[in-house]
């Protein structure tokens, strides 16, 4: 069988549409992926499991010193609702999280310039602010092409306490500042509760060496407003392909192919997929990750989370059949990384790269879309994920130790922040 970018490619155009987490076009594209699966002459399950999220019925935000404003923000879900009728403090801009700063927050609504991660929303609570907005897009954007998303603080940052929180345009941003705003007025009501999300998994059964279990992955959802075709519908078309090249080569060990659900709330699939089986996780050895690509302005990479020998391997093996490809040794942001914190191994192919504007500049965004993505950067990546598991599935002795080298270990250990330091 050969690898065609031109199927993979209309697969994609048929997922090409918004697949938030627990939405009925999530479930669309699940049940999409499960006719596929069934042309190639397989069966899917589809795997429920319960999503904790939240809706925001009411977020305002007014500048009201010196000079009355009102602006358009959207509400963290799960943040802390304010008292009814809103709250006024004042206002600072937190430019970074130095001493200086710090110490002038305490008591503050506050600006912050930058990604809120778990390091700094610990900043946050241990400062004492009385709620925080963080800033989306850029000083550029024009409101009426672009959109304003909807953030959530996850469960992960709740343990720490809960503050108002609030998302704005970084136009509006600017022009708050450039206001020398001091005093200000918010209202918040979130409202928490629990939706279904579903992973759609195929088993394809080993000839020889059924009870090793590699598992190929690829995550189908999407964020708001994004057609989420580069992420990562091209991923799910991917692994889609490799199943068919498995369906017709029958591979030697186990392949356990997942297409995850509500990756983009914090890589919820596929923690629910090492919870449900927990029970026969000794037998995987292996994990294949595919997020992001089909970028014609792209790059191909590998995210390697195992032994580092492997890199070596992917780099050797890209050699001998002329496959251009960045190779890291480093956790991804993506689904490997429960299955890393379970101790299983794992390689990410990626299509990334090319830089604002290029199209990977509007991740997460609407113009995540199909016109960015052809069928021959959808073809190359997957031969060479073809190839490369190939050699692997088959192999005499599975060639990846199943123990993490203690560097891949603390970064997961970090990024999943089991660590309270
Ligand atoms: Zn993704």
């Amino acid at each position: 069988m050969k690898v065609d970018g031109k199927r993979q490619y209309d697969l994609l155009e048929k997922m090409g549409f918004v697949r938030v987490s627990g939405s009925p076009e999530e479930l669309k594209a699940a049940h999409i992926l499960m006719d596929a699966v069934k042309e190639i002459g397989f069966e899917a399950t589809l795997e429920p499991f319960d999503v904790a999220d939240g809706t925001v019925p009411l977020a305002s935000f007014e500048v009201i010193e010196p000079e009355y404003r009102k602006y358009t923000v959207t509400g963290y879900k799960c943040a802390k609702c304010t008292a009814k009728g809103g709250e006024e403090y004042d206002f600072m801009y937190m430019e970074q999280f130095d001493d200086v700063m710090v110490k002038r927050a305490k008591g503050k609504f506050v600006l912050v310039n930058g990604r809120v991660t778990l390091d700094i929303y610990k900043k946050l609570i241990d400062a004492g602010v009385a709620g925080f907005m963080t800033m989306g897009g850029t000083v550029i954007d024009e409101v009426e092409k672009t959109d304003l998303d909807t953030r959530k603080i996850r469960d992960t940052y709740a343990e720490y306490g809960l503050l108002p929180a609030f998302h704005i345009r970084m136009i509006d941003a600017l022009e708050i500042l450039k206001s020398k705003a001091t005093k200000v007025r918010i209202e918040l009501e979130t409202k928490n509760h629990i939706h279904t999300s579903h992973n759609v998994v195929v088993t394809v059964p080993g000839t020889e060496y059924p009870d090793e279990i590699i598992d190929i992955g690829a995550h189908y959802d999407s964020v708001e407003f994004s057609y989420g075709v580069w992420d990562n519908a091209a991923g799910s078309v991917t692994i889609m392909e490799m199943l068919r090249y498995f369906a017709e080569n029958p591979p030697k060990r186990t392949l356990r192919f997942i297409w995850f659900g509500s990756e983009e709330l914090g890589l919820l699939g596929s923690k629910a997929y090492v919870e449900k089986y927990a029970n026969e996780l000794d037998k995987h050895v292996f994990m294949i990750n595919v997020d992001v690509g089909g970028s014609i302005l792209g790059q191909n990479n590998a995210v390697i989370t195992a032994d580092e020998g492997l890199c070596k391997y992917v780099e050797y093996l890209a050699k001998e059949v002329g496959y251009s490809t960045g190779i890291r040794h480093d956790i991804m942001s993506s689904d490997s990384t429960p299955f890393a914190d379970k101790g299983i191994p794992a390689i990410n192919f990626a299509r990334g790269g090319g830089g604002a504007g290029s199209g990977m500049g509007f991740m997460h965004t609407r113009y995540d879309m199909i016109s960015l993505i052809s069928a021959d950067a959808l073809q190359v990546v997957t031969e060479f994920a073809v190839t490369f598991a190939d050699k692997i599935v088959n192999a005499v002795v599975f060639p990846v130790p199943k123990k993490l080298p203690q560097v891949i270990i603390d970064k997961v250990d970090k990024y999943l922040a089991k660590k309270k330091d």
